[in-house]
């Protein structure tokens, strides 16, 4: 259910109604707006009766919601969510791109990579320190050296860092270092996870799962929200299909799906989506077209010695290429890139 405060509500009515919420045993979900408040209110078992809400000061209406999912939902704020991180907005009226290696190898990998993606336009750095791999023999990542020295290149570089935690534990240290919490799609669907980055301070980037439906994502995305951390940023790295041109089939319709049903911002990871260096300027510049909010790209200076995912990794000039084109693209589009 959606409580939709007057436009001349004041604080003191939003408050009674936080409490009336609240004394009934239910969680409120406070959601500013450009011209009014809105209150979310989850824990519910069954329907809620309206009469206890509606006639209280400073309430507009009451609305149920009929979405599975609620904070997720146009459906209880209707305006794109722009989430900041440092000076960088996701989502709305601009684009971004975020890039970097598939994992930190080293410090001087890491730096390298660093330095050319932050002088070619990027505004985020990615690379993983914990890394989910399929064989227990790859490389696992360097875990928390891995995250020190992400540390240590948003600093050089003055570029926030994105990186994955992989269980809920692990994010504890990752929300230390990290400015932005990855889940990665094959945790899409660990609710201990979800619940835990639900509680974090920092932004949470989520993958959609290989095998995932969009109202699953959804879902997913409301498990961190329901815990109180509504700084969710979507994120299509493709699905399974019979397709074997590619190691997974990147779904750019996600992107329309996506913004129709949730105000969150929505970015494609090309890189995972195709699994080959020579897709992944294709379908990044379509993703841009079909209106995501941004891309993930993994580019590697020496992607044959990668210790993961160097098929898929752009090579510096390609990556730097990619920009312009994103740039001019964006320009079109009248979506820029930050
Ligand atoms: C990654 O971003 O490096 C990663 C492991 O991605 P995914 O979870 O989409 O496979
Ligand atoms: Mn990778």
């Amino acid at each position: 259910m959606l409580i939709v405060m007057g436009k001349n509500a004041r604080r003191e009515h939003i408050d009674a109604v936080v409490d009336r919420i609240k004394s009934l045993n239910l969680t409120p979900h406070v959601i500013p707006g450009a011209q009014r408040v809105a209150i979310g209110i989850t824990g519910n078992k069954g329907p809620i009766d309206p009469g206890l809400l509606v006639s209280m000061k400073g309430v507009r209406d009451v609305i149920p919601v009929s979405r599975p999912y609620k904070l997720v939902s146009r459906e209880v704020k209707n305006e794109d969510s722009i989430i900041h991180v440092g000076n960088v907005p996701i989502g709305g009226a601009s684009a971004i791109v975020i890039a970097g290696p598939c994992a930190v190898e080293s410090e001087e990998q890491a730096m390298k990579i660093a330095g050319v993606v932050k002088a070619a336009g990027a505004s985020i750095f990615r690379g993983g320190a914990f890394k989910p791999r399929t064989s227990p023999y790859s490389f696992q990542g360097l875990g928390e050296e891995g995250l020190r020295i992400l540390a240590r290149v948003r600093e050089r570089f003055d570029i926030p860092v994105v990186t994955e935690a992989i269980d809920p534990q692990n994010v504890d240290l990752v929300e230390e270092f990290a400015d932005i919490i990855q889940i990665g799609a094959r945790n899409m669907q660990n609710f201990s996870l979800l619940k835990r980055a639900g509680k974090a301070k920092k932004p949470v980037f989520l993958k959609r799962g290989m095998s995932a439906t969009i109202e699953e994502l959804l879902m997913s995305a409301e498990y961190i929200m329901s815990e109180g951390n509504y700084d969710v940023i979507l994120c299509e790295r493709g699905v399974r299909t019979f397709a074997d041109h590619t190691r997974n089939t990147l779904d750019l319709s996600a992107v329309p799906a996506v913004k129709e049903l949730s105000h969150l911002p929505i970015i494609i990871d090309p890189s995972h989506g195709t699994g080959r260096r020579d897709k992944v300027s294709p379908l990044a510049k379509a993703a841009l077209a079909v209106g995501a909010d941004g891309v993930m790209v993994e580019v590697h200076h020496a992607p044959e010695q990668a210790l993961s995912d160097g098929p898929q990794s752009l090579l510096p000039d390609q990556f730097e290429s990619l920009m312009k084109e994103l740039t001019s693209l964006a320009g079109v589009l009248g979506k820029p890139i930050l």
